[in-house]
This record gives structure tokens, sequence and C-alpha cells, in this order.
């Protein structure tokens, strides 16, 4: 599903070509039992489902994307709702015609080569639902 490189407390994930990345990547922090953590990275896709947030129903509206697309640019964070690894990762994608379409991922599978940098922060770091906002939200406290 994948393979990896630690270099001190970053390691270097290259998750296998036709892979879900939101799956892979959540696996990948079972596996190293890391709590806590940022998360970038580049690859290419062939479809992809985006989230947007709407603050005034507090719901998200989900959108596939299915065509060839290029990671400009994935960047997220990692923590724990619920004992549960949590991801919380933001991406902007280029199409063949060069505009580019953004939000918070859902899902994405690789087409192509991917490229991760994972940062382990070495400590648990936990989430809450906040109802006055309708998000998981970092709860400092725990
Ligand atoms: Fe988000």
């Amino acid at each position: 599903m994948y393979s990896y490189k630690r270099i001190g407390s970053r390691y270097i994930v290259s998750i296998d070509n036709h892979t879900e990345i939101i799956g892979a990547l959540s696996s990948f922090c079972n596996e190293t039992r890391i709590l806590s953590g940022a998360i970038s990275g580049i690859g290419a896709v062939s479809e992809m489902t985006l989230r947007f947030f709407n603050p005034d129903t507090k719901a998200y509206e989900d959108k596939c994307f299915k065509e060839q697309m290029e990671i400009a640019n994935l960047i997220g964070n990692i923590s724990s709702l619920d004992d549960k690894v949590y991801l919380h990762i933001h991406v902007t994608a280029g199409r063949s015609d060069y505009s580019a379409v953004a939000g918070h991922l859902l899902s994405a599978v690789l087409n192509g080569a991917s490229e991760f940098v994972i940062e382990d922060f070495g400590g648990r770091l936990r989430r809450n639902f906040s109802p006055d906002l309708g998000l998981n939200i970092y709860d400092f406290r725990q």
C-alpha cells in the first residue's frame, strides 16, 4: 500500500499507484503509531472527492472529480478523535487546462507517483466535536 523511510522525526512516504490516499495515510499513522503530526505531499490522481463546509447549514457538501489531476499542494495535520487517527487535509490540484480545484480532501485515488512528508510531533493531540461550529476542533485541555 505504501513504503517509507524515517529520517529523525520525519517520514518520507510513497503510496503505491492506484491506492486511495486517505486510507493509506490512516494505515500508515496506525502502523507507525503517530498520534499527532503534519502532512504535506504531491502526486498525481485520477479521482478526487472534495468537501466544502457550509457554515450556515453546518453540513459538508461533497463533490467528486473524475479526471487526471496533479496535486499542486496537499497540506494537513494528524490528531485523534475518540482515540482514532483523525486526518485533516486540504488539497489544491491542477487540471489538464491548468486551472485548479481545491478543498477539504475526503478521498483521492493515485494515478502516478506520490511523495509525502509526515512529521511526527511525538505526543497526542485530541479533537472534540463543537456543536456551535459543527466541526471537530482541537481540545488542548485533554
Ligand atoms: Fe478542512
